[in-house]
């Protein structure tokens, strides 16, 4: 029975199996939904520690997560942020669900799912999939970092941080990015704009 003591005793006995490992220092940030059900290094193909993690539900942008942020380029100085989303959110569902029948979900979620909303008409697009709220949610969430922390502006516009926003797909785990903000445009990637 998932009683939290049971929870806490499956983690406990996880924890004493392993083993200890020194962790690099990391190359990026990826700020990414909380709901998502794989790692960030499982999705980018990377080793354990080399993705700082940010993750909140529907990544809302907040202030523990501007500052997460800030502390990864100033103080790691870290040159790339990634804002992840995928493509079978159900953050983005939640949102879609609003938007064709102005059901929102209570308390601090319905705040996630305005945002996401927010992002759909910011972005002009049409809301008629998860993928495309998604989509349209991961590119002014990267908008929404570099217009609220003077310290990422700055370095995007020094071009010494980039910002790229992106979903990947559940099926194949496949990577789309949907606009890169700074010095990270990705000429290989047609679907890629700069904001
Ligand atoms: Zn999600």
């Amino acid at each position: 029975m998932n009683t939290p003591l049971a929870i806490w005793q499956r983690l406990r006995a996880g924890n004493r199996l392993v083993s200890v490992q020194s962790a690099d220092q990391p190359v990026a940030a990826v700020f990414r939904c909380a709901d998502a059900r794989l790692t960030n290094e499982a999705v980018l193909g990377q080793a354990p520690g080399a993705l700082l993690d940010i993750s909140t539900w529907g990544h809302a942008v907040d202030a523990g997560v501007l500052g997460s942020l800030e502390y990864a380029v100033e103080i790691l100085e870290v040159p790339l942020i990634v804002v992840l989303g995928h493509d079978d959110c159900p953050a983005m569902q939640s949102a879609l669900k609003a938007w064709e029948h102005a059901e929102l979900p209570g308390g601090s979620m319905r705040r996630v799912v305005e945002h996401a909303l927010l992002s759909v008409v910011r972005r002009g697009t049409a809301a008629d999939s998860v993928q495309s709220v998604a989509a349209a949610h991961v590119v002014e969430t990267g908008v929404a970092l570099a217009q609220r922390s003077p310290a990422l502006s700055t370095r995007v516009d020094q071009r010494t941080c980039g910002i790229i926003c992106a979903t990947y797909a559940s099926t194949d785990l496949r990577v789309r990015v949907h606009a890169t903000i700074g010095a990270v445009d990705d000429h290989a990637d047609p679907l890629a704009e700069v904001v």
